[in-house]
């Protein structure tokens, strides 16, 4: 295992309800440190973007919709095996066949609406993290 740095978005149904600090300590109890981490509101533009590569899928244009309906928290989390940690840590897409404990049995509303991203390779955490943050912005 090596120590790995993964892009995490808090999305806007955990803005919307308040989330922010409790799936904060879901990542910090478990050993990752918020190395880098900014509030914004995504664009349209943005939004789709982000998500290129889910654009001939049915639920993009529903998902792009979902992901500017609120502001977001994006950040950049540090640790061992952090990605795969990450993608441990916030369960299964859709809440009803994530495991118990996990972020999204915990907080998500529905299949869209769960709670957060994270990034699920290392090519796509080095692209993400770019995404969103200049080097000079992530303090490890
Ligand atoms: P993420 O990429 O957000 O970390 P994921 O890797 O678990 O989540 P993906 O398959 O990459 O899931 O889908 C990206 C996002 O698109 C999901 O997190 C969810 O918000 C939304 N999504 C995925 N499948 C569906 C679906 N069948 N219906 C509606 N929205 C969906
Ligand atoms: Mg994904």
């Amino acid at each position: 295992m090596a120590t790995e740095r993964t892009l995490s978005i808090l999305k806007p149904d955990a803005t919307r309800r308040n989330l922010t600090g409790k799936i904060n300590a879901v990542f910090e109890e478990a050993g990752l440190r918020i190395i880098a981490q900014r509030r914004l509101h995504l664009s349209q533009a943005q939004a789709e973007a982000f998500y290129a590569a889910h654009r001939e899928r049915g639920f993009f244009k529903d998902l792009v919709g979902f992901m500017v309906s609120g502001p977001v928290v994006v950040q950049v989390l540090e640790g061992e095996d952090a990605i795969a940690l990450n993608r441990k840590l916030m369960g299964a897409t859709n809440p009803a066949n994530a495991d118990p404990g996990t972020i999204r049995k915990l907080f998500a509303e529905s299949i869209e609406a769960n709670s957060v991203h994270g990034s699920d390779s290392a090519e796509a955490a080095a692209q993400e993290i770019g995404f969103f943050f200049a080097g000079t912005d992530i303090v490890g």
